[in-house]
């Protein structure tokens, strides 16, 4: 059987991981979202008491790692570091700094890789992060780029935050989200850029359900799905 994958990158807040989720539900693709493994490991070192931007306090703690993704009855991806459920803790703000850290090093970029790669060799995907069409998947049979403008991300996560109970303002959360796409865009290893091949959707001014219509009919083009 010949297996698909559809690839979505972008930044932050343009609505990866809402789409994704909603678009695998629809075609019956196991949803990965890779962002979750990199706040997992971010998450782990800050327990520890490293330094996330440190290489020299992260990179020992590799091997030490007890890292795993699974998907429950539901389908829904959970992230587990031991025994621990992690699901909620690294959705915690501090949480997306110390992931963005983590990821700028190269050698955890590659301690993660096969993690990614061993779904798409074992399950239709639909796989969302930074670097997927260029480096995890560079095969896969669609790419997406999705993007917003920073206002409006700001906007979407601020809300999110809010209803769980987190308010930092709507400046900072601005501030935040303009550094995280720097540091993403700009850090040698597999930054956030979109891969030739990859079709752009702008969600500014589209809601959840115009979004997901115009994924819908990407994957009909391109797939016959
Ligand atoms: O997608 P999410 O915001 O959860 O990702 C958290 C951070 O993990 C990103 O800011 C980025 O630095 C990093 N990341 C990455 N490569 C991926 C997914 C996430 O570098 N494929």
């Amino acid at each position: 059987m010949t297996l698909h994958s559809i690839a979505i990158d972008g930044p932050s807040g343009a609505g990866k991981s809402t789409l994704a989720k909603a678009l695998a539900a629809q075609l019956g693709f196991l949803y990965v979202d890779t962002g979750a493994i990199y706040r997992t490991v971010g998450l782990y070192v800050a327990r520890q008491g490293g330094d996330c931007a440190d290489p020299r306090q992260v990179l020992p703690r590799l091997p030490e790692i007890q890292i795993a993704l699974r998907h429950g009855e539901d389908g829904l991806q959970h992230m587990f570091l031991g025994e621990e459920d992690v699901t909620q803790a690294i959705r915690a703000n501090e949480v997306s700094r110390y992931a963005s850290q983590v990821s700028a090093h190269p050698q955890v970029r590659a301690f993660l890789l096969d993690m990614q790669r061993d779904f798409a060799r074992r399950y239709h995907v639909i796989m969302d992060g930074r670097d997927i069409g260029t480096v995890v998947l560079p095969q896969a049979d669609l790419k997406i780029f999705l993007t917003a403008s920073v206002e409006k991300r700001a906007i979407r996560r601020h809300k999110e935050l809010v209803e769980k109970g987190e308010a930092p303002s709507l400046e900072t959360i601005r501030e935040q989200i303009a550094q995280r796409d720097w540091a993403d865009t700009h850090r040698e290893t597999a930054p956030l850029r979109q891969a030739e091949d990859a079709v752009v959707v702008d969600t500014s001014d589209l809601t959840l359900e115009e979004s997901l219509a115009a994924l819908r009919t990407l994957v009909k083009e391109r797939l016959g799905l």
